[in-house]
């Protein structure tokens, strides 16, 4: 994929603003592979112009047409799948498989609800004597990490222009190859100009400027809860709406009476795909005193599967492997029982980690409470359920979460007190309508779906 040199505003690639630009790393090989323009204020400027410029129109588009093009959206995202997943590949170092099926598959599912929903939600309703009107709420800055770099693009441009937004994107400085890539895909699928724009860049510089551009009416970020803090105090000082999905620290419970291996076995799934690198990962196992040492020892063989180099990829860049070695290395020096993987490198190239697995590890560890962001579970020890709901909510994250049982129905009662956004019942299926989100510092706002739609409406009532 061939690195563009420009911005994608209004409609077009135009020259960047200023000369500075910045290099995409392979985490693999350590090889640069492109650079993108470093964008600027003033180009943050140009594109919030042309989206503000495209809004009025792109809001008075009837539903049916937007469904149209966004179905074009996903017909081109569906067309150019080799290349999307090639990318993802060589700019984050996710295996191909992954690659394929999840950072290239995924956001084709996300885009195909959006076509449905923006054709079908209700944008207009009676209540008594009212009509009810869901708006569009204007101009939407969206910042994105790297982690599932279209996916995260996907799930909040799709919705925002299923809504009627209009949208300028800075995506992570890791990964915008991705971007530029989807910024093609929209191009052909002849959404008008200035309903979407690209403008790559600095988080500090870039996304700051989008961030506070009073030409914003909605930022919708993802990312640390250190970044999100921020976006949200100068969102809330203009009094400007925010939705914030930041970090995760999610329990995987498995209750006595559980399918011990397949709660193991699909609980280590779930942390070692990404590389660990996924904010609503069960990075905590709770698992009863009474079988803890046979899921440890089920633990420890199921990690050994995930080879580096081969099924897990690299962590992103360097200065996320420092932070998730130094995660490791703290681990072990507050007492936790290393039974797989530690801090030191797997292979000579690449920033790899080795799949680490902790047991002894108890709620107030720093393995317990942070979010690592890298292939790590900590395993914990409860006594009764009282005390593994008082684990599973100890911490001020609250995203995800799994529970394991004999029947559903006591895995559900268990996952109705947990203090989390949502919960995967036995194992669970993934379902693309379901609204994703945080409770506590987890974050503000939900996406995907009717849900996620409804982030980027302001509602009018008209009383007769
Ligand atoms: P980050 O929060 O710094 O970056 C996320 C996005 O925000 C990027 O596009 C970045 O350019 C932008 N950004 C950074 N500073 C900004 C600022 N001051 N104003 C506006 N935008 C800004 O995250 P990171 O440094 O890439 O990763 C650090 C940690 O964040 C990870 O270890 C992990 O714990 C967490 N994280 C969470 C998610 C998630 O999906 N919730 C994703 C990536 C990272």
């Amino acid at each position: 994929m061939q690195a563009q040199s420009g911005m994608y505003i209004g409609g077009a690639w135009r020259p960047a603003l200023g000369e500075d630009t910045l290099p995409v790393v392979n985490p693999a090989d350590e090889q640069i592979i492109g650079h993108v323009p470093a964008g600027t204020a003033a180009d943050v400027d140009a594109a919030v112009a042309a989206a503000r410029e495209a809004f009025p129109g792109w809001a008075a588009t009837p539903p049916a047409e937007r469904a149209a093009l966004l179905g074009a959206l996903r017909d081109g995202l569906a067309a150019r799948k080799d290349e999307i997943a090639a990318t993802v590949t060589a700019e984050l170092g996710a295996p191909p498989a992954m690659a394929e099926a999840v950072h290239a598959g995924l956001p084709v599912v996300v885009a195909g609800s959006y076509a449905e929903l923006a054709a079908t939600y209700p944008f207009e309703e009676r209540i008594g004597n009212s009509t009810v009107y869901a708006e569009p709420v204007g101009v939407v800055g969206a910042i994105t990490p790297w982690n599932y770099p279209l996916h995260q693009i996907v799930a909040k441009v799709a919705p925002a222009l299923a809504a009627g937004c209009t949208v300028v994107l800075k995506p992570a400085e890791d990964t915008p190859l991705t971007a530029q890539l989807f910024a093609r895909v929209v191009h052909e699928a002849g959404l008008p100009g200035g309903v979407f724009n690209l403008v790559t860049g600095l988080g500090p510089v870039a996304g700051q400027a989008l961030a506070g551009h009073e030409g914003v009416d909605l930022v919708s970020f993802t990312g640390s809860t250190a970044v999100g803090r921020q976006i949200g105090a100068v969102a809330g000082a203009a009094v400007k709406r925010v939705a914030l999905e930041l970090g995760g620290k999610s329990a995987n419970v498995i209750l006595p009476g559980a399918d011990l291996a397949r709660a193991v076995n699909v609980g280590v799934a779930n942390v070692m795909a990404n590389s660990g690198q996924t904010c609503s990962a069960w990075t905590r196992m709770l698992v009863h005193t009474q079988v803890y040492e046979e899921a440890v020892a089920l633990a420890a063989d199921a990690v050994a599967k995930y080879v580096p180099g081969e099924r897990m990829g690299p962590l992103v860049n360097a200065k996320q492997l420092e932070r998730v070695r130094g995660y490791i290395e703290k681990g072990v020096a507050e007492g936790a029982r290393l039974v797989a993987g530690g801090p030191e490198a797997p292979l000579e190239k690449g920033y790899y980690v080795a799949p680490t697995v902790f047991a002894d590890v108890t709620p107030e560890m720093t393995v317990a409470q942070e979010e690592i962001f890298g292939p790590v579970i900590s395993i914990l020890r409860y006594e009764d359920e009282a005390d593994a709901l008082r684990i599973a909510n100890g911490t001020v994250y609250g995203l995800a979460g799994a529970v394991w049982a004999a029947e559903p129905e006591t895995a559900a009662a268990f996952a109705r007190r947990m203090e989390t956004g949502q919960v995967d019942i036995n194992g669970g299926r993934f379902n693309p309508l379901a609204p994703f989100g945080g409770y506590k510092q987890s974050g503000v706002g939900r996406e995907l779906g009717a849900h996620g739609l409804a982030e980027y409406l302001q509602t009018k009532s008209l009383q007769f």
